[in-house]
């Protein structure tokens, strides 16, 4: 599914240079890696950011800085990875589901409408797979209802928005708070956890950094509750590497997908990722739908062939969420996306040769 080991070969010297120079500082906590990191990614997102443990911890970090009510509502999709509502859960919030678009696995604005309650405060839309969702239409309806909108990029990193007057902006920095993950895997990966916050808010910079430093702007002298949530100097100096080539490697991804766009269409029952005007892609995932999906899948690992279901199960079906009351039906569209989705191989080390292939083996299951 991924080549991590092959991509740090291709900038091996660079990686390798930038520890042992950590190292050698034994400055691992804090200082001048990770502030260089930082103003590189602010550079690159044109928007402040803060770096902090992981994606998880950014998420719960945007929710703590919006400083929300016990039982206030967040609107989210159950169509994603589970830490989009753990945080909402931990910190006492109502995580409430809205149904996604079939096409592009992103929360519907319609649905996302009708759950607005008075209890409403925010909307957590997740740009799931690279692709963004539908910001302008988000933020209309935020703005409408006076709701604060955090973007959930952590598979977003490197793809960008286009609003309808022209504009143009980096994924994770239209709403009030982006939060984004370092994770291995993700499109800017770390070798081991990371995450950032991005908003274009300077005081809400400086109260998302002290909420990640223990509640601290001055040494010992703690303004709110915090948490521990640091990004390490090490993990910080292999990502201001990596963040020199994230648009080779969104671009390799784009040209992987190109390929699978081109050589999967009309096969079968399958439908291809539907790419939206509004947005580029950066293909975290190249997701495919089919009825035959465990058929699929099972063909193609006989033959070699990775791949992946993200995700099986949509949230508001799983055992910890039972208690928000939803049941099998609430929500048809990610439901079925459950019972349908599969994920190909996708990274920037895919070539042709790999590419055919997969591509061959999908042909060779329909032709049967
Ligand atoms: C990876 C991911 C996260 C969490 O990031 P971690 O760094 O693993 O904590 C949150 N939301 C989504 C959609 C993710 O894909």
């Amino acid at each position: 599914m991924a080549d991590l080991y092959g991509q740090y070969l291709n900038i091996k010297e660079e990686v390798d240079a930038a520890m042992s120079e950590v190292i050698r500082s034994t400055i691992f906590i804090k200082g001048g890696k990770v502030t260089e990191f930082e103003r590189h990614l602010s550079e690159y997102q044109q928007s402040e950011v803060v770096a902090c443990g992981n994606g998880t911890d950014a998420l719960q970090i945007a929710f703590m800085a919006l400083g929300l009510e016990p039982g206030d509502e967040v609107i989210t999709t159950p169509f994603t990875f589970v830490a989009t509502a753990e945080v909402l859960a931990l910190l006492g919030l109502k995580p409430v589901f809205a149904d996604v678009d079939p096409g592009d696995f992103n929360l519907s604005p319609a649905q996302a409408a009708a759950a607005i309650t008075a209890r409403t405060r925010a909307l957590l839309p997740v740009h799931l797979f690279g692709q963004n969702a539908p910001m302008e239409e988000l933020l209309t309806l935020a703005g409408k209802h006076g709701l604060h909108v955090v973007e959930d990029a952590a598979q977003s990193l490197g793809s960008d928005y286009f609003y309808s007057n022209g504009e143009t902006r980096r994924s994770g920095t239209l709403g009030i708070i982006g939060c984004t993950s370092f994770f291995p895997s993700k499109t800017l990966g770390a070798f081991g956890d990371g995450g950032a916050l991005f908003t274009r808010d300077r005081e809400m910079a400086a109260q998302i950094r002290s909420i990640a430093n223990h509640g601290q702007r001055v040494r010992y002298h703690y303004e709110r509750i915090g948490m521990n949530s640091r990004l390490d100097s090490l993990q910080a100096a292999i990502l201001d590497v990596k963040l020199r080539y994230l648009d080779e490697y969104v671009a390799a991804r784009q040209k992987a997908a190109d390929y699978y766009d081109h050589h999967l269409e009309g096969m079968g029952d399958l439908l291809l990722p539907e790419r939206r005007p509004w947005s580029t892609h950066s293909f975290h995932q190249y997701t495919l739908r089919t009825a035959r999906r465990d058929d699929l899948q099972q063909f193609l690992k006989k033959r070699g062939v990775p791949s992946m279901v993200y995700y099986p199960k949509p949230l508001h079906l799983h055992e910890a969420y039972h208690y928000l009351g939803y049941g099998p039906g609430d929500f048809p569209v990610s439901e079925k996306l459950a019972r349908t989705v599969l994920s190909l191989p996708m990274h920037t080390e895919l070539d042709e040769e790999q590419l055919e292939y997969i591509t061959a083996t999908i042909r060779n299951f329909y032709e049967f």
